[in-house]
């Protein structure tokens, strides 16, 4: 559910453009469209940084490699995205959904192809042991270091 600005642009969904608002965050119209792109993924989708960048630029934004990642950070830091760690420090970033909040990712360390799961009982461990230690409960994500079919044939 993507609207289509004036000017030709995608923007973010009326609905995130609410929950923003209800926050009181704003954004910038650069760090809008960043989210826009992360909105439209199909599920499941986890871009990295470069990704990002170049989806970007088929777009005609003129936007850095440097200035795609400090925005990642920035929206991360807003809750508004989510970083996932992979093998050899590479990251990927999804969309911080409310409703796609509880899944979890089988990560291929070798090519970063990521599938993502769901499971209760994981999600249920992780609130009794934060339960059991007083925490509260953020998040119960699961990240799964594995070899993916293909790479497990070249190893
Ligand atoms: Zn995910
Ligand atoms: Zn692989």
């Amino acid at each position: 559910m993507s609207v289509l600005s004036p000017d030709g642009s995608e923007e973010i969904s009326q609905g995130l453009r609410n929950s923003l608002r209800d926050q009181g965050q704003r954004l910038t119209p650069q760090r809008e469209r960043m989210l826009g792109l992360f909105e439209r993924l199909e599920e499941g989708r986890h871009l990295s940084a470069e990704e990002a960048h170049q989806k970007l630029r088929v777009r005609g934004e003129q936007v850095s490699l440097a200035t795609v990642y400090r925005t990642l950070r920035l929206l991360s830091g807003m809750g508004l995205l989510k970083e996932l760690e992979i093998a050899e420090g590479g990251r990927r970033f999804e969309l911080a959904g409310h409703d796609h909040r509880h899944h979890h990712h089988l990560v291929c360390v070798r090519c970063g192809r990521i599938e993502e799961f769901e499971n209760g009982e994981v999600f249920a461990a992780a609130e009794a042991a934060a339960n059991r230690h007083g925490f509260r409960l953020l998040e119960g994500v699961l990240n799964v270091r594995a070899l993916c079919p293909t790479c497990s044939m070249e190893a």
